[in-house]
């Protein structure tokens, strides 16, 4: 059983007044155990971060980027031992854990080198005015289980950079690297500035509720974001909030299948399945759906499910019990219903949280795996004839997220995508963020966007300073 993980409060590595069990998904087992905060140190860690804000804002963004670049050196240098720590508690490919902590090293420099100048606004006889930004002050941030490293870097290198001081609390599932990201951290800011405290969802309640926390920047579920929206408002708090996604993507009569079929494949069952921006539901013209149907099948009999810690797992488990659950129950209704597996549907009787790749068509657009995020292993191909149709089909959702198109023709490719009602519309590729490309989503898949000018901004106060001549 692994213990060596510590919560970070002013600059202190300690024990917390709980713990938390975590689950390696690849067996079923607990395989490491680790400190869980509860009102007493989030009251201590909000007063460390209230204490060290103003010093850390008055640092300046030079000295603040060359702190976030030393954090990028030091992913680099643990990376090893990260993306193992990464795979045993998430489940996914360590590639992918390799991956995830290398982009979040790359986005986290990217996103340092962003200027936010003050912007003169009127200047004449009579009036100078200038919009100036400010810090917010502490900054909760809240992440999810599906890619916590990135999901915790994103936010937190934003919020550093722009001057605030920040509480981190990542989901209970997956604290652990997580802490060891905080004890990177200790050595590299000054006391106070990040504290890590993991913790369960009464932890994540609190921080909304807390009076001396200044924004939320909340990762997870459409349904605890309407939560984290409700509690904000009590104190007005600043939020951003990243929710899940229904991801459509329109795939045209011009396309050939078997060129886009290994990309679409990958968009859909990446991290099997648990990204936000995963295509969930395939609209495919009727003149190429038997093709592009045979065409993931054959992709999905290259994938190989299993430990993430094997060097040929190409999909890991399901990261939770109850993630597992859900999708083994719309496996068993989306038989019943009638719709066609074109290929998996069959639960391994072994330990861990393992489905294989499961791609269903002929399935009803009321279907529960259309219309919900299933955030699972299990992709719908639905057929269509009219483009119009697939249209409002694909807008037909209180999602939001993202969206693609896959065509050879581009500009009619654009022409589609800007119609998607979402926060993201892509061209023959879908699922690719940058440090410098607002993310975020449309309707009921979030509020404001991360990263870019856009996010950093959204880490602090708009302040018109007006000035008579
Ligand atoms: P979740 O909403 O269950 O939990 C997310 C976090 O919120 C956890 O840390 C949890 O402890 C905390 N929490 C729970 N209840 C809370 C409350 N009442 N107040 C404050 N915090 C609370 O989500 P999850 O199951 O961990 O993650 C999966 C979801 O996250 C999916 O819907 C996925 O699409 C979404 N997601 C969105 C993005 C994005 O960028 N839009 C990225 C990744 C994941």
């Amino acid at each position: 059983m692994q213990t060596d993980f510590s919560l970070l409060i002013d600059g202190e590595l300690v024990t917390g007044s709980g713990v938390l069990d975590v689950i390696n998904p690849a067996t079923g087992a607990v395989f490491a155990r680790c400190p869980a905060a509860g009102r007493a140190e989030l009251d201590r860690a909000v007063a460390a971060a209230s204490r060290a804000a103003p010093a850390w804002r008055e640092l300046g963004y030079p000295a603040r980027a060359q702190i976030i670049g030393q954090l990028a050196d030091a992913l680099r240098d643990h990376q090893d031992s990260l993306a193992e720590l990464l795979t045993r508690e998430q489940g996914k490919p360590i590639g992918q854990s390799i991956a995830e902590i290398d982009r979040g090293a790359a986005g986290s420099e990217g996103m340092a080198k962003i200027e936010i100048p003050t912007e003169t606004l009127v200047d004449n006889d009579k009036s100078l005015i200038e919009l100036h930004y400010r810090p917010l002050g502490v900054v909760g941030i809240i992440t999810p289980w599906n890619a916590p490293v990135n999901l915790a870097l994103g936010p937190m290198v934003s919020a550093l950079y722009t001057g605030n001081a920040v509480i981190l609390k990542p989901s209970p599932y997956t604290p652990l690297t997580t802490l060891k990201l905080g004890e990177l951290l200790k050595d590299l800011v000054p006391p106070g500035v990040v504290n890590v405290l993991a913790g369960g969802d009464e932890l994540g309640q609190l921080m909304t509720e807390h009076p001396d926390i200044d924004k939320i920047s909340f990762t997870g579920s459409v349904a605890t974001g309407k939560k984290v929206f409700a509690s904000a408002a009590t104190t007005m708090k600043r939020l951003t909030l990243e929710l899940g996604g229904n991801d459509p993507a329109i795939i045209m009569d011009d396309v050939d299948p078997k060129a886009i079929a290994k990309s679409v494949f990958f968009s859909s069952f990446v991290n099997s399945g648990q990204v936000c921006m995963a295509i969930k539901r395939i609209y495919a013209h009727e003149s190429i759906y038997d093709a592009l149907c045979d065409a993931l099948v054959e992709e999905a009999g290259r994938a190989r499910v299993g430990n993430g810690l094997d060097a040929e797992t190409t999909l890991g488990p399901l990261q939770n019990k109850m993630q597992y659950d859900k999708v083994c129950e719309l496996i068993e209704q989306t038989k019943l219903s009638g719709a066609r597996i074109l290929c998996g549907g069959e639960i391994p009787n072994e330990p861990g949280y393992f489905i294989p790749p499961t791609l269903v068509a002929d399935i009803s657009e009321d279907s529960r795996l259309v219309a919900e995020e299933q955030f699972g292993p299990i992709v719908p191909i639905l057929k269509y004839s009219d483009l119009e149709d697939a249209i409002s089909r694909a807008n037909d959702t209180r999602f939001g997220l993202s969206g693609s198109v896959w065509t050879t023709d581009i500009e009619r490719g654009k022409q589609v995508a800007a119609r998607l009602e979402v926060g993201t519309a892509w061209v023959n590729m879908h699922r690719a963020t940058s440090p410098v490309v607002p993310f975020g989503g449309a309707k009921e898949s979030g509020l404001g966007r991360q990263y870019s000018h856009l996010g950093l901004k959204s880490y602090m106060e708009p302040e018109v300073i007006s000035v008579a001549k």
